[in-house]
């Protein structure tokens, strides 16, 4: 599983950074949070395919955010896929993206499913789930917590050959937690099967001013990836504009005693990150600011 930082800044792109978009490798697909314009040209930049896409989550409509959705979609069918495409988002997505995907001379090939998730959804999926998070920026907005299952304890493979259970089903049998029975001797599964192992979870705020859900949602996460806009002189400039600066974003994230903080949405007017994550790591050293393009495995 690793994380892709395609746009880190906020507002509108720079030669530096571009728009908001961070996808997530998880096995075979790609999920995208966020696709501000250009993201499309960001997946090819990067060691991820575009035509992988399989789900995109949006945070809310203002442009930075979402403007990359047609540009990708339309070359997704140039290049003949024939997979559906699942696009998330909070109030007013469905009439919102249909209306701008219908635009131009243009019908997509393949299918698109565009769902309206409200404040504390949880959609389930095979290995994880994707819950919705109440933030605040003043017009509808939604973070995401991404929660992978928890995984079965390590199989001890020369162990369990060593007590005699031959190499086949009953391999999968004691490692679903069951006993099995070899020559009269009833051997449990915590003999070879260890703890379960805990799934990774990580929380992508999207445009927001400092809030408890976020807290209470990142308690324990590996990664929490916060809006973090302008740097510490500037905090109350920040809550007015619906953000979050630097150091309030340590904050949360040293009260939900999270592993790892990436500091994105950064302002235009910043062209190198280094002063913004000095003063963050003062509070969380744990904090980073990616440039586009950075890759964080997990
Ligand atoms: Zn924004
Ligand atoms: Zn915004």
């Amino acid at each position: 599983m690793k994380l892709v930082f395609l746009g880190t800044g906020g507002s509108y792109p720079t030669p530096e950074r571009n728009v908001p978009c961070t996808a997530l490798k998880y096995k075979g697909e790609i999920i995208l949070f966020d696709c501000g314009e250009g993201s499309q040209r960001q997946l090819m930049r990067s060691s991820l395919s575009f035509m992988q896409t399989d789900k995109i989550f949006i945070t809310h409509f203002h442009g930075d955010h979402f403007l990359g959705i047609p540009g990708l979609v339309q070359s997704m069918n140039m290049n003949d896929r024939e997979e559906p495409l699942y696009i998330y988002g909070p109030e007013g997505t469905v009439s919102l993206l249909k209306d701008l995907l219908s635009r131009g001379y243009f019908g997509a090939g393949f299918p698109i499913h565009i769902s309206e998730l409200k404040p504390e959804a949880r959609l389930d999926f095979d290995d994880y789930h994707i819950s919705a998070l109440k933030v605040n920026h003043g017009v509808p907005s939604i973070g995401y917590s991404f929660e992978e299952r928890d995984k079965k304890g390590r199989f001890d493979r020369e162990k369990a050959l060593d007590l005699g259970i031959p190499e086949g089903p009953l391999f999968s049998r004691i490692h679903d937690g069951k006993t099995v029975e070899i020559n009269g001797k009833v051997i449990h599964p915590e003999e070879i099967v260890g703890p379960p192992r805990r799934g990774k979870k990580i929380v992508y705020t999207g445009d927001t001013r400092p809030c408890q859900t976020v807290i209470e949602a990142s308690i324990g996460a590996d990664v929490l990836i916060h809006d973090s806009t302008l740097d510490s002189s500037m905090s109350d400039r920040a809550m007015e504009r619906g953000h979050t600066s630097t150091v309030m974003a340590a904050e949360v994230a040293s009260k939900a005693d999270v592993k790892k903080l990436f500091l994105i949405h950064i302002s235009p007017r910043y062209t190198d990150g280094k002063g913004l994550e000095d003063e963050a790591r003062e509070i969380f050293d744990k904090s980073k600011v990616p440039d586009d393009l950075f890759e964080y495995e997990l």
